[in-house]
């Protein structure tokens, strides 16, 4: 940061190529140096590009990734140049699916490809996905699970032509949307902090290893004080909490004050097509379904409690109103006993409005 008081100055179209912790130093790809007395991590991810497996034909033409607003402008001059057009997704996470329903609300042939049994294999359990799937499949989009993409085809043009599976067959594709994961981007750093589960590790005010130097946001692996662990987590709540915790830390420390330690409940949400759905707290144990869960309901409402050593640690939602989310957010932060896993199901929601 450069000095100027209580000012905030805002320096755009400047990356940094080169930081030295040790004398405080960073240089612009411009070459211009800056010091500062107290650094900020905040470098967010990138994506993992194809390209990086060394997947052939991966750099064809209107093969999309989605990270910046840029990614965003050039997806959508592609819908608009390949319209009614062939789309294959690739990656069954958060990316894979909000796309999906984009690009089929766009009026796509959809398919989605995923090697993993079922979709957003990291949150949801068999149960919850097989909603989202037969409600996307409802509407019309196609999935593809269990098989991998190994290659691309593309015309003289360089346009992705069709997409290549690892059991033999190919999907043809105008559009290909690839959605397989970030990386936090900590390399400036390499070998200056110390790193722990693909992050720099911090403290509970985001303090790294090097005195004055903070990380926040996706690149920082924090300690998760509910669960006494630490844990590096990829959301906009969290970045947004982490950095308003590593300021008020540091202004504590100049004015010889004491901060509580950040103490995070994880959240997760996602919106695609008209569904609508929030998890708060931990997915571990043993777990419980709840609710309408029918994709063919004209409403379907259903959650899914997770509970571990007889205490509810993870509580999800589709279709909650603002009170119910808040209700399951409680949920998880109070982990209560749980006496009967059959007793809890029959009640779902109810047990929340209980808490
Ligand atoms: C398509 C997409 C959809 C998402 N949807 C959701 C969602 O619905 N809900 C949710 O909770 N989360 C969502 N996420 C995740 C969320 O965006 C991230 O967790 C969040 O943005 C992390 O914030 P951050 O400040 O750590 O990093 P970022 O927001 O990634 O910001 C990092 C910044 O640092 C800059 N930077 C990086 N390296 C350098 C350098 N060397 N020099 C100078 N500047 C640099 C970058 O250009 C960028 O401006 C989504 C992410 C993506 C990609």
């Amino acid at each position: 940061m450069r000095e100027g008081g209580d000012r905030i100055e805002l320096i755009l179209s400047t990356e940094i190529v080169k930081a030295d912790l040790a004398s405080k130093t960073l240089t612009s790809a411009a070459g211009a140096i800056f010091t500062y007395d107290i650094l900020i991590i905040a470098t967010g991810s990138t994506v993992i590009n194809l390209s990086d497996f060394g997947t052939p034909g991966a750099d064809a033409n209107n093969i999309f990734y989605m990270r910046e607003i840029d990614d965003a402008d050039k997806l959508v001059a592609a819908i608009q140049a390949k319209k009614n057009g062939k789309a294959v997704i690739v990656g069954g996470g958060y990316i894979g699916l909000e796309l999906s329903a984009a690009m089929k609300i766009n009026n796509f042939d959809v398919t989605m490809v995923y090697p993993e049994p079922w979709c957003m294999p990291r949150l949801f359990t068999p149960e919850i996905a097989a909603f989202y799937e037969s409600d996307y499949a409802n509407k019309g989009v196609k999935i593809d699970k269990g098989t991998l993409v190994v290659g691309f085809d593309s015309d003289t043009n360089g346009d992705v032509t069709s997409v290549k599976l690892k059991d033999g067959r190919a999907l043809a594709a105008d559009i290909v949307i690839v959605g397989v994961g970030g990386r936090p981007l900590t390399k400036l750093f390499k070998g200056q902090v110390e790193e722990e589960k693909g992050g720099i590790r911090t403290d509970a005010f985001f303090q790294t290893s090097v005195g004055g130097v903070y990380a926040v946001g996706d690149v920082a692996t924090f300690p998760l004080k509910l669960y006494n662990e630490t844990r590096r987590v990829e959301h906009v709540d969290h970045a947004r909490k982490s950095a308003e915790q590593a300021v008020k830390a540091i202004k504590a420390i100049e004015e010889g004050k004491v901060t509580d330690d950040y103490d995070y409940l994880p959240y997760f949400y996602s919106r695609s097509f008209d569904l609508s759905w929030q998890f708060y707290g931990d997915n571990v144990g043993e777990t419980v379904i709840f609710g309408d869960n029918d994709p063919a309901s004209s409403k379907p409402k259903f959650g899914s409690y997770w509970i571990k050593e007889g205490k509810l640690l993870g509580a999800f939602l589709e279709g909650g109103s603002p009170e119910e989310n808040t209700a399951i957010a409680k949920l998880a932060r109070l982990q209560p006993a749980v006496p009967d896993l059959e007793q809890l199901t029959k009640e779902g929601l109810t047990f929340a409005s209980k808490i």
